[in-house]
């Protein structure tokens, strides 16, 4: 009873400090971690085996890609039976096919009993293994007939396969793909580079035809005795191929290669660790199926741009690395300001144009305007000045008169004189063309044109006006003086609007002085004003326009005249502004007032 009733006491005890030992896993790996697919299949591992958070993990690297041979191994098996000889070790990870076979040799001698997890082993190489006791793993699934799957994605109408690594016995991941060649490549020229030296690869990738893909299985060494990662070879590789490169893990997706069905450490891993905390939870390694862990279809970005390969040609379930965001993508805020702004600025040019147009619309009205009571003040000047056009008819009609009466009696005579007659009728006719032309320029003048520019001679437009307005100067007692600029002063104007500017300021001068008993004087002087325009200034001996007026002169129907309109010197400012010039008046300082306006030189 008291032995029983103390087994009772102390059993559960017991139970408790087995259980709360903690596990030991020793996680044996085949090559070295330094390589991206190894330590990506240990990161995997340990991330399950971390999270559980109850074990020791130990770990070795065997190398076993770079060493090998019997001796290697006894070495090896010493080494490890002294390291572990006081640790219990509960679980043995074996990354590796070559590490699963070493394990299982020494496991008898080193840890008997102990169950072993594999991580990475081919159907094929299992199978090979026959059956073994106390032994679950990840079985991998990669095919040479995937990756050439993935090569017939990238190259359109692929006809020849090119196979690039060491020679097959050396591979571990890839070996099986020697023996499916033949399957996995009928319907295919092959061109078959595998256990070439580095030298070689790189001189024939160069120059591969157009419908190839090279499958790219691993290199080790250059075949020199410098040994390499294979990503690091694949490097050398792809610099140098003109054909894209499938491979089948992930690790060489950024060395170079355009990607393909490949394998992921990660997964291996996680799926190895999963597999060990089964066995720590109480299940029989022997009685755990083995997880298959398949190749997926993973594929370059980069490379898919270089080689032109669309995403809607990759295999179902594809998934596409190092994709660079586009510019928009990288930029989204920027980008979004930037069309904001510009489509602000669509808005505000949109709007301007609007206004520009409403502004020329108006600009054309008041054109309009202008030129109807320009018409309308030359009517009014032209009225004004009827005494001087009538006087300007009379006198050539007088003498046509005169000379038709001579000619009658010169005909009366018995012996009329031709040559007489005919001076006659040269008389009459040049009389009758100097009537036309006053007609003429009446008319003209009196004509409603738009405003319209060409070519002129300031000079001799202003003498015309001269002329035109000599009979009512000398009526009003009026000394009319042209002080012209030598030469000719060439403008780019309106004719008849720049006459009647001149006319409109030499009769204001001539109504100004018609207060002074004599001594009435305009002279009008045209000058170079530098070499890009011309002043025009006409000056009188009137009373001069009071201060406080000088301003106002050029208001519409500013007048201080009985009967004035108050438009001329408005139409006059107008008009010169149109002409892109300037128009102002001043008093001199000697008496009289003087007005003065610039216009542009045509170029
Ligand atoms: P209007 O001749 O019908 O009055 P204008 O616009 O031609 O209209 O002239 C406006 C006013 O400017 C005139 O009424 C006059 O008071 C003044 N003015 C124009 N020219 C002269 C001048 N040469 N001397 C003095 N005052 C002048």
């Amino acid at each position: 009873m008291f032995i029983v009733g103390l087994f009772a006491l102390l059993l559960p005890a017991c139970l408790t400090a087995q259980e709360g030992r903690p596990h030991s896993v020793l996680v044996l790996d085949q090559s070295n971690l330094r390589g991206p697919f190894y330590y990506a299949l240990s990161a995997g591992l340990r991330e399950v085996l971390d999270a559980d958070g109850r074990f020791t993990t130990y770990s070795e690297n065997l190398d076993l890609t770079r060493f090998g041979g019997a001796a290697y191994e006894e070495v090896l098996k010493r080494y490890l039976k002294e390291k572990y000889r006081d640790r219990k070790i509960d679980v043995i990870v074996a990354n590796g096919p070559g590490t699963l076979e070493y394990t299982l040799r020494w496991r008898e001698e080193l840890w008997p009993g102990t169950p072993v997890v594999f991580a990475m082993l081919e159907a094929v190489q299992l199978a090979r293994l026959g059956w073994l006791a106390n032994v679950t793993g990840v079985v991998i699934r990669n095919s040479l007939a995937d990756a050439i799957t993935s090569a017939r994605a990238v190259v359109p109408a692929l006809d020849t396969i090119v196979l690039v690594g060491d020679s097959w016995d050396r591979q571990s991941l890839f070996r099986h793909w020697g023996d499916e060649i033949p399957a996995a490549t009928s319907g295919l020229k092959v061109i078959d580079l595998v256990g070439l030296k580095m030298a070689e690869i790189l001189k024939r990738v160069a120059d591969l035809p157009e419908r190839s893909a090279i499958v790219y299985s691993g290199v080790f060494s250059d075949g020199a005795g410098t040994y390499y990662p294979p990503a690091n070879a694949l490097r050398l590789i792809a610099e140098k191929a003109n054909r894209p490169i499938v491979v089948g893990a992930e690790p060489l997706l950024d060395a170079g290669a355009i990607g393909g069905h490949s394998l992921t450490g990660r997964d291996i891993g996680a799926d190895a660790g999963k597999l060990v905390l089964r066995i720590l939870g109480g299940e029989q390694a022997g009685d755990i199926p083995p997880i298959t862990r398949d190749s997926r279809p993973l594929f370059n970005w980069k490379q898919m741009q270089r080689w032109n390969v669309s995403e809607a040609s990759l295999p179902a379930g594809s998934e596409v690395r190092f994709h660079e965001p586009t510019f928009l993508e990288q930029y989204r805020w920027q980008s979004l300001a930037i069309v904001s702004a510009l489509l602000i600025q669509a808005g505000l040019i949109t709007f301007l144009l609007h206004e520009r147009h409403l502004r020329q619309h108006a600009e054309m009205e008041s054109n309009e305007r202008m030129t109807e009571l320009a018409h309308v003040n030359r009517q009014a000047t032209t009225g004004e000045l009827s005494s001087s056009i009538a006087h300007e008819l009379n006198q050539p009609l007088g003498s046509i008169l005169t000379n038709a009466e001579t000619a009658e009696l010169i005909l009366q005579s018995d012996n009329p004189d031709l040559g007489e007659i005919r001076e006659i009728l040269a008389d009459i006719k040049r009389d009758d063309q100097r009537a036309g032309e006053v007609i003429r320029r009446l008319r003209a003048f009196l004509k409603r044109t738009p405003f319209e520019t060409r070519d002129i001679d300031l000079n001799e437009i202003i003498g015309e006006v001269f002329k035109f307005l000599s009979v009512q100067a000398s009526a009003r007692n009026v000394a009319l003086y042209l002080q012209a600029a030598p030469g000719m002063l060439r403008i780019k104007g309106d004719p008849i609007q720049l006459q009647q500017v001149i006319l409109n300021l030499v009769v204001n001068a001539m109504d100004a002085m018609a207060v002074l008993p004599y001594g009435r004087t305009v002279i009008c002087r045209t000058e170079l004003n530098g070499g890009s325009s011309a002043v025009i200034s006409i000056v009188d001996s009137g009373p001069g326009i009071p201060a406080d007026k000088l301003a106002q002169v050029f208001d519409p129907f500013f007048t201080t005249k009985t009967q004035g309109m108050g438009i001329g010197l408005s139409i006059a400012r107008t008009i010169i502004l149109a002409h892109k010039g300037q128009i102002w008046a001043e008093n001199q300082s000697g008496g009289g007032a003087a007005f003065h306006f610039t216009l542009p030189l045509a170029a």
